[in-house]
C-alpha cells in the first residue's frame, strides 16, 4: 500500500498497547511439535542468521487466502493471533487465527479503522496474543512498501511479530518479520492441522 491519496488520519493505524502484547513463553520445540501435525516432509530447524520459525495452522491460510479472493479490486488486512514461544533463546510463532478487519481501501491502499481495532481485542481470547498483520497486494506481487515497512517498525516491531503478504491474482504469498520487515524464507515457515 502507498501513502499518497490518502488524509493523514487515515492513513494511521490507530494501536491500544494491551497486556495481551505479551513476551514469548518457554516450551520446547519437539513439544510443541508432538502437539501438531505437520504439513511438511522436513523436520523444522533454526537457521543461524535469521532464528525464527513460523507455524501456520491450514485453517488460517484457508481463511486468509479465502479473505484475500474476496475482492481482488482493493486491498484486504488482518490481524494474526496465536502464541510465542521461545526454546533456548530461539523463537517460533504458532498462528492459530487470521481475522479479517473492515478497513477503507481501494487497489493500493488502507487503513484500518479505530473501531475494528476494538474488535479484535474483544475477540482475542485469554492466553493468544497479536503476532502480526495480513493484507493482500492484488496484481502488485509480495513485497513490503515503505508504508507497509512503516507500519511494521511501528506496530509490530518485536522480533517475533510477522507480515504476510498476499497476492491473490498470482496467488503468491510471503512472510516478513521484525521491526525491519526482514523475509522469512520458505524453509522456515511450515504448514500443519491440529491433531484431533
Ligand atoms: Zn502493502
Amino acid at each position: 500500500m502507498k501513502a499518497h491519496n490518502l488524509p493523514a488520519t487515515a492513513e494511521e493505524i490507530l494501536w491500544h498497547e494491551s497486556p495481551n502484547i505479551c513476551q514469548p513463553h518457554c516450551l520446547k520445540l519437539p513439544e510443541f511439535l508432538a502437539s501438531i501435525e505437520l504439513n511438511s516432509p522436513s523436520s523444522p530447524i533454526w537457521q543461524a542468521d535469521w532464528p525464527l520459525l513460523v507455524f501456520l495452522e491450514e485453517s488460517c491460510l484457508k481463511s486468509m487466502e479465502k479473505h484475500a479472493a474476496n475482492d481482488i479490486l482493493r486491498e484486504q488486512a488482518g490481524i494474526l493471533c496465536g502464541h510465542a514461544y521461545v526454546d533456548g533463546g530461539q523463537l517460533y510463532v504458532n498462528i492459530t487465527a487470521a481475522l479479517p478487519v473492515d478497513t477503507v481501501s481501494d487497489s493500493a491502499h488502507f487503513a484500518f479503522h479505530e473501531t475494528s481495532w476494538q474488535a479484535i481485542w474483544n475477540r482475542l481470547d485469554d492466553n493468544s496474543t497479536i503476532l502480526g498483520w495480513y493484507h493482500t497486494h492484488p496484481g502488485m506481487g509480495v513485497f513490503l512498501s515503505a508504508t507497509d515497512l512503516r507500519t511494521q517498525k511501528l506496530h509490530f516491531s518485536l522480533p517475533w511479530q510477522i507480515a504476510i503478504v498476499i497476492d491473490p491474482v498470482s496467488g503468491q504469498s510471503g512472510v516478513f518479520a521484525g521491526s525491519e520487515g526482514q523475509r522469512v524464507g520458505g524453509d522456515q515457515v511450515y504448514l500443519y492441522y491440529r491433531k484431533q
